[in-house]
């Protein structure tokens, strides 16, 4: 298959360059401006798309098995597909039972089995409970060593709103880190201070006594110092082993300036760079995530080091919930979460390439170079490269995307991205030369009731499961 023609963001150039892309098998075979289709090969016309590579989204909850009526498999990766997200990682924590032990995989694997439309890799987990299964002792390997031949990277919280994973202490954590280092694998941290938002929840909560809370409340309870304090701890119990330590979903620009100049690396997501909490008088829980929100004047601050680097790449933290446990009319008891997987890159297309807040490089980044990197899957994942995945998104860049929660394709349909019209329209995602999403047959498929997962063309199983160094 030749894709013939397009604009094709190539990595470490400057601009899109006009070319061909041969396709063989898998695998993109060679680039060229002049490639002729052999006899029977087919040839796809781009003139006039952007070629990107298969957006790597490094942090998603699809909650298969356990919490499926939020989200499992086969929606989420649906959804990825739509949004040209190629390659997700799932979190271990909000599955049952968490991804703590080589037992939690294997049955993690089982359920999801012939369900995932893109391809996937999963994190271990470190529960607070499990500590010490998870390191072993001495002549006996714990969890995360049997683990690290599967996952690419741990993950832990400092704070956990979750019964069956609990956060780790701050000498586990150090501990933690350690092991991570020895194994060749990250620490994936959720850095928010437990004494802080303890103590100043337990105050806001007082102070309203018997009256209704209000969102700043919320905010109030998670604010940037929570989640600088969080992240300065972390860097000192990783001290000499920085390079270890990722911090996921960072929020706060001062917190990413410490995790830079240390040495560690850290994401944002999406929702971060797009809202800040003064936007809750008009989403309210629609908006509402772990981290929170910060002020809008964080926004353009995220930007810049999402730009420079300092960030090194986006995650969706893709966490959806139903409108059950969304709107519960309070606060405190709403599900944190939304979707996202689906929207990420249209949107940091329009919003930081088209809109100048990145440059090519950067955005080619921020979208699955940087990550495919981190969690060692760069050797087929993360770019346009011969001899690399045919992981392809046809993007069209005179389109429009008006984002609308009842057209995802996840479970989850309650995004603060409602409404919003977006430069750029993902016309079709290829997975390994494969085409899984067609935008036109997504277009004719949802003006038809009951059509399943409109615009999806291959089956549930083609999603392959990948490890470190996937070769
Ligand atoms: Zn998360």
């Amino acid at each position: 298959m030749i894709v013939a023609n397009g604009l094709v963001a190539l990595p470490g150039e400057g601009t899109y360059r006009r070319a061909s892309i041969r396709v063989r098998g898998e695998l993109v075979a060679e680039i060229g401006s002049s490639l002729v289709p052999e006899p029977g090969e087919e040839s796809i016309d781009a003139a006039g798309l952007v070629v990107l590579p298969g957006a790597v989204d490094p942090h998603v909850h699809f909650d298969e098995p356990g919490f499926t009526h939020r989200e499992d498999f086969l929606h989420g990766t649906a959804e990825a597909a739509k949004g040209g997200v190629t390659t997700v990682i799932d979190m271990p924590c909000t599955s049952m039972p968490p991804v703590t032990t080589v037992a939690a995989l294997e049955s993690k694997l089982g359920a999801i089995r012939g369900k995932a439309l893109v391809d996937y890799a999963l994190y271990g987990g470190v529960s607070g409970r499990e500590v010490e299964a998870s390191l072993g002792s001495g002549d006996a390997p714990g969890a995360m060593a049997e683990l690290a031949g599967r996952v690419v990277g741990f993950k832990c919280y400092f704070i956990s709103g979750m019964e069956s994973f609990t956060r780790v202490t701050h000498d586990d954590f150090a501990r933690v880190v350690a092991e991570g280092e020895r194994l060749g694998r990250p620490i994936l941290l959720h850095a928010e201070d437990l004494d802080y938002v303890t103590a100043a929840t337990a105050r806001l909560k007082a102070a309203r006594g018997a009256a209704r809370p209000e969102w700043s409340d919320y905010c109030d309870s998670r604010p940037e110092a929570a989640e600088l304090v969080a992240v300065a701890s972390a860097l000192q119990l990783a001290r000499g082993r920085e390079a270890s330590l990722h911090v996921v979903h960072v929020g706060t620009a001062a917190a990413a300036r410490l995790v830079a100049a240390a040495g560690a690396s850290c994401e944002t997501c999406a929702h971060y760079l797009a809202f800040g909490r003064e936007d809750f008088d008009a989403l309210g829980a629609a908006l509402k995530t772990a981290p929170v929100v910060k002020s809008r004047a964080e926004r353009e601050l995220l930007w810049g080091l999402l730009a420079s680097g300092s960030i090194g790449f986006v995650a969706s933290d893709h966490a959806p919930a139903p409108a059950s446990e969304k709107e519960t009319g309070n606060v405190w008891t709403a599900y944190g979460g939304i979707p996202g997987t689906g929207t990420m890159l249209v949107y940091l297309y329009s919003e930081g390439l088209a809109a100048g807040r990145l440059s090519l490089p950067r955005f080619l980044d921020a979208i699955g170079g940087a990550a495919s990197r981190r969690y060692g899957l760069a050797s087929r994942k993360g770019s346009i490269e011969a001899g690399k995945d045919a992981d392809l998104v046809l993007l069209d860049p005179e389109g429009r995307t008006r984002i609308e929660g009842e057209r995802l394709l996840s479970k989850g349909r309650i995004t603060p991205f409602e409404g919003m019209e977006l430069s750029g329209r993902i016309a079709a995602t290829y997975l390994r030369g494969r085409l899984v999403y067609d935008a036109a047959r997504f277009d004719s498929a949802s003006r038809e009731a009951g059509s399943g997962l409109p615009g999806i063309v291959s089956e549930p199983g083609t999603g392959r499961f990948l490890t470190w160094g996937y070769r």
